[in-house]
């Protein structure tokens, strides 16, 4: 892949990176107010059902974060935009629409496909 492609690359995943993290940041503090205790068991009920809310997002956030993180270290070692099972490039569009894909479309079709049949 090209320098200025590999520059954007970084770029677009430490924004995005930067974004995620104080995003997080904000999630805890409001985790934090929700630890309040509630008279009502309904406005208890409902706090419970945001925190249990706000811990699914931060579980997919979290992933998206090693996702990134591990996207960029691939740029670090020349190896961002190389299919991990094939090593075929994978290609510039597909790479834009998600960045941190490490499959091409033909492996990550025939992924898709297995997963299928075992059931996932
Ligand atoms: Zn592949």
């Amino acid at each position: 892949m090209n320098p200025e492609d590999l520059k954007y690359f970084k770029n677009f995943l430490t924004n995005r990176l930067d974004n995620l993290l104080k995003e997080g940041d904000r999630t805890v503090e409001g985790m934090a107010d929700s630890s309040e205790t509630y008279p009502d068991p309904a406005d208890r009920a409902t706090a419970e059902a945001d925190t249990s809310f706000m811990l699914r997002i931060r579980d997919r956030e979290h992933k998206l974060i090693s996702k990134i993180n591990k996207a960029i270290k691939r740029i670090d070692n020349d190896e961002f935009g190389i299919c991990e099972v094939c090593g075929e490039d994978i290609s510039m569009k597909r790479l834009k629409a998600r960045p941190v894909t490490t499959l091409c479309i033909n492996c990550k079709v025939r992924q898709e496909e297995e997963e299928k049949i075992k059931g996932l």
